[in-house]
């Protein structure tokens, strides 16, 4: 799975905190049960020490298994001791144990295993997706809000069936599926699908990098031009799960942006790492503006291709909101 360094410092930072606090709280309860209750101290030291116990009499033969049952036994009778005391004196039954949030890794994020474990992917999870509504606003962007009622009656069939295939596309997500190619006029759905598309794959567990071209495209030329720049963005593109990229059209083509664009949508095809592409570019347009070894990858090889037709949506969702 691909995160940003970003996204996977700060699921480890939050980890830490639930942490360092569960621990924290677990010293202030130990120290208040130590101070009221006479004799928890005993018992605490004996639960402590079996598991020493056990590795000492593991290797003794016959007595082995005997002596095994014991120390468990006297094990299970301390902690109930323990609990009895806890609670005649008004503390909690658990109150000398850390208290983690997430009881399989305590806290730690990863199982026995050395795997993330569930509670470090929710994490993930919910930074990717705060990351990423930091430059789109991804939560109005749903499949559910996606209203076909907007588009004209003739052009409502297709777009049924262009959301069906993208709502089934975000569902089965997984690497190797071809790419997607928007094309049409703007206003006409693009970015919305897109993003639908994206909260979708996110809440899947993948990592995903979103920007418009222009944007882009002028963060990679200063990158290349920088020679103390450690090219953090194009990395970022060729290694995120999946990539959108928005407005492809918009940007002036020169032989920077072609080859860059070239590099970004050839190496994630050999990735086998799908890229969804917006564009306002008819798909004549396309070979005109990008050469055939750019437009022949997006129009027919690795990529399916969607034409987006009709007026413009958002003047209609502007005119049913006047008075
Ligand atoms: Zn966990």
């Amino acid at each position: 799975m691909y995160y940003p360094p970003r996204v996977k410092t700060k699921a480890i930072a939050e980890l830490t905190r639930r942490r360092t606090k569960a621990e924290r709280e677990y010293q202030i309860r130990r120290a208040e049960a130590l101070e009221k209750i006479p004799g928890i101290a005993e018992l605490e030291a004996k639960i402590s020490s079996a598991g020493a116990e056990l590795c000492r009499v593991i290797g003794m033969g016959d007595d082995a298994l005997r002596l095994v049952e014991q120390i468990k036994r006297d094990n299970l009778a301390a902690q109930r001791k323990e609990r009895e005391l806890l609670v005649k004196h008004g503390l909690a039954a658990d109150a000398m144990r850390v208290r983690y949030i997430c009881p399989v890794c305590d806290d730690t994020g990863f199982g026995d295993d050395g795997k993330f474990c569930e509670c470090h992917k929710i994490l993930l999870k919910e930074f990717e997706h705060a990351r990423l509504s930091e430059m789109f606003p991804l939560d109005r962007f749903t499949f559910e809000s996606f209203s076909l009622t907007y588009y004209p009656p003739e052009q409502r069939r297709q777009m049924r069936d262009t959301l069906e295939t993208c709502r089934e596309y975000a569902r089965e997500y997984h690497l190797g599926l071809p790419g997607l190619f928007f094309y049409g006029e703007p206003g006409l759905g693009k970015t919305h699908l897109s993003g639908a598309i994206i909260n979708e794959v996110i809440k899947r567990g993948f990592g995903v990098e979103y920007g418009s071209v222009p944007v882009l495209l002028a963060r990679l030329a200063k990158e290349r031009f920088d020679s103390r720049s450690d090219n953090i963005t194009e990395r970022a593109l060729l290694a995120a799960d999946l990539l959108v990229l928005d407005d492809l059209g918009a940007e002036s083509v020169n032989s920077f942006t072609l080859e860059a664009l070239y590099t970004i949508i050839n190496t994630r095809l050999l990735k086998q790492l799908p890229t969804i592409v917006n564009s306002n570019c008819a798909a004549g347009e396309l070979q005109e503006r990008y050469g055939r070894r750019i437009a022949s990858r997006l129009l027919y090889e690795g990529y399916e291709t969607f034409c987006f037709t009709g007026m413009d949506i958002r003047e209609k969702k502007t005119e049913d909101m006047l008075p």
